[in-house]
């Protein structure tokens, strides 16, 4: 098994800004820890951010966020990319549509893609729906993703096992 970190929407916006929560923040150190590990075990690892264009589709739904550019778009300081990571801007809640996502995991010659982040059943899971549509398996360590609430993110976690076959983990336990 040849496995990738991925980190969906740690950004400005998303964890203190405009669509921010408590719940978002608490899980900050949790993933910055799975990242530090994941460098040390050569696991290479992916941010996947929210990067809007004004025309993009999403903007009708939930209004301007996370705009291309902006400090809202940028990943939070605590887990500033390094050198080895690879940082992917994304228009759509899946990162598979119109980027160089699908490319790049094909030459990482990889099986397996870990799920951390923000939103559990937004982002989260729409990368993961793509992941297993492109013939990928999952895993998403429940300590490492959050939504705005706990029924969404209860009802995503159970939905993504039942659908996509997703391995339901925790940070301690992915590798
Ligand atoms: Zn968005």
């Amino acid at each position: 098994m040849k496995k990738v970190l991925i980190v969906v929407d740690m950004i400005n916006d998303f964890v203190t800004g405009k669509f921010g929560s408590e719940r978002a923040r608490n899980i900050v150190p949790n993933v910055c820890a799975l990242v530090t590990k994941a460098r040390k075990h050569g696991v290479p690892v992916i941010f996947l951010c929210d990067a809007h264009n004004a025309t993009d589709r999403e903007l009708g739904i939930w209004g301007e966020h996370a705009m291309k550019g902006s400090k809202g778009s940028e990943i939070i300081p605590e887990l500033k990319p390094e050198k080895n990571d690879i940082v992917i801007e994304k228009q759509w809640y899946s990162a598979f549509v119109d980027t160089q996502l699908p490319e790049i995991l094909t030459q990482m010659n990889v099986d397996t893609l870990i799920f951390t982040g923000v939103s559990t059943d937004i982002c989260v899971q729409n990368n993961v729906a793509s992941a297993y549509f492109s013939g990928y398996n999952t895993i998403v360590p429940r300590d490492c993703t959050a939504s705005i609430d706990e029924e969404s993110y209860e009802y995503s976690l159970k939905y993504m096992k039942n659908i996509f076959g997703t391995e339901i983990s925790s940070s301690d336990r992915v590798f």
